[in-house]
């Protein structure tokens, strides 16, 4: 099914670990896709107004599910598309039960953070960044009486609470409370909304107006507040940084928010890009091994499925025939078994094999392991009686000085669990 519709949670999903920055990369990958007619929101517990940094960087945003999805707003037309608020007498009610207790609380209307005069003096115990903290702080409005206005459409109302010491019977009064939902993205954080506000309603709502199926929609999300979206989402995709019941409930796992995740995946599923690979020839069936033959891997070749491979045979490259005596490494030179000198040529195919890496733009490569070109860690002694001592090859060295990062023939699974791929 092609994606029409992307949604993206932001802290911990979108967003660095500076809980602002949205990633070059992110940002490219989420633009081509727009550019391709695929739609662009972002679904967030906050609020309107501390996203405007998030549409500063995006600012071909087409969507934004806030409040948890207790609103949708169109940023095109900027109408609200979809709307779930707190009744009047809920809000009241709970307003007045958290006043009982030292803790920070504040609700969201009208796209903004009120709070209770007086209470910035329980704003604390977050280990998040000052410059996030002081961003936060500056876009609350203090009420001398927030009562008078729960009765205007309460969005939701967050608690943050770090204590221990009524930490049980505030949480039992409200998670056992009729007439709201809460969530806890992070302990002693409670968020509340009216109930069925859920990102996945206000998703599926946003859906329904647009006439895209779920099949369509790429989600992607990290804490308990994510896991309808990914549910209902056909590429419903959790981060590598995502609690662990939000990995069992999506239905795909992509790098964390500071390796690009959103981007890797958004890259491979809705732009339909591979990334580049560097693959030892021999290992895909090329017979350029010193004897005529290859190193034919079936778990190398299936990679094609999910990398752009590119295939490189250093001795080839730096001159030498096939078939042709075999080598080794020798202190530190290149020497074949009938003691020729052959590190010149095998530093000029080492030479050729990262030019390629590089106007290509590999970052991985799977090299054949143990070879005097292509092992990596491990290689054959120089005694030509299959002895194995430390040490790279020297087209391996190279391109790990120069920043790629090589995996063995061995080690697909661990280059699927780092790419992401
Ligand atoms: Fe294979 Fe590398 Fe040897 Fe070429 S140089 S045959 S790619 S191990």
């Amino acid at each position: 099914m092609p994606v029409k519709l992307i949604a993206c949670d932001l802290d911990g999903t979108l967003l660095g670990a500076d809980h602002i920055t949205v990633s070059q990369r992110t940002v490219k990958a989420l633009s081509d896709a727009h550019e391709k007619g695929i739609k662009i929101a972002v679904a967030t517990g906050r609020t309107l107004s501390v996203i405007y940094n998030v549409m500063e960087q995006i600012p071909f945003l087409d969507y934004v599910i806030y409040s948890n999805g207790a609103a949708v707003c169109d940023l095109n037309t900027a109408k609200t598309v979809y709307k779930n608020f707190l009744p009047a007498e809920t809000a009241a009610d709970i307003f007045s039960f958290l006043s009982r207790y030292p803790a920070y609380f504040e609700f969201y209307q009208n796209g903004k953070q009120h709070a209770q005069k007086g209470r910035e003096k329980f704003f604390t115990g977050m280990d998040l960044p000052q410059e996030f903290l002081e961003a936060y702080a500056a876009s609350t409005v203090f009420h001398d009486d927030i009562m008078q206005f729960a009765d205007k459409g309460v969005e939701k109302i967050n608690l943050f609470y770090f204590g221990t010491e009524y930490y049980d019977e505030i949480k039992d009064y409200l998670f056992s409370h009729k007439g709201i939902d809460c969530t806890s993205p992070v302990s002693g954080d409670i968020e509340m909304t009216a109930k069925g506000v859920d990102k996945s309603n206000a998703l599926a709502g946003l859906c329904a107006t647009l006439g895209i199926d779920s099949a369509e929609v790429m989600a992607f999300g990290d804490a308990d507040n994510d896991i309808g979206m990914l549910e209902f989402a056909g590429y419903g995709t959790a981060m590598a940084n995502a609690a662990d019941i939000c990995k069992e409930k999506a239905k795909f796992v992509t790098l964390s928010n500071e390796e690009d995740g959103v981007a890797v995946f958004v890259e491979r599923y809705a732009l339909g890009k591979k990334p580049k690979l560097l693959v030892s020839a021999c290992l895909l069936g090329e017979n350029c091994k010193y004897n005529g033959g290859n190193n034919k891997n079936d778990k190398v070749i299936a990679l094609k499925e999910r990398f752009d491979m590119v295939a490189v045979c250093p001795e080839c490259f730096g001159g030498l025939k096939i078939p042709r005596v075999p080598s080794e490494i020798i202190n530190g030179r290149a020497v074949s078994k009938n003691g020729e000198d052959l590190t010149a040529e095998f530093t000029k195919g080492a030479r050729r094999t990262l030019y390629i890496a590089e106007e290509c733009g590999a970052k991985y490569a799977v090299l054949k392991e143990r070879s005097p070109s292509c092992g990596k860690g491990v290689i054959y002694d120089g005694s030509f009686s299959g002895s194995l001592t430390g040490g790279n090859g020297i087209t391996a060295d190279l391109l790990i000085k120069s920043g790629l990062i090589i995996f063995g023939e061995s080690e697909i699974d661990k280059l699927l669990d780092e790419t992401g791929v």
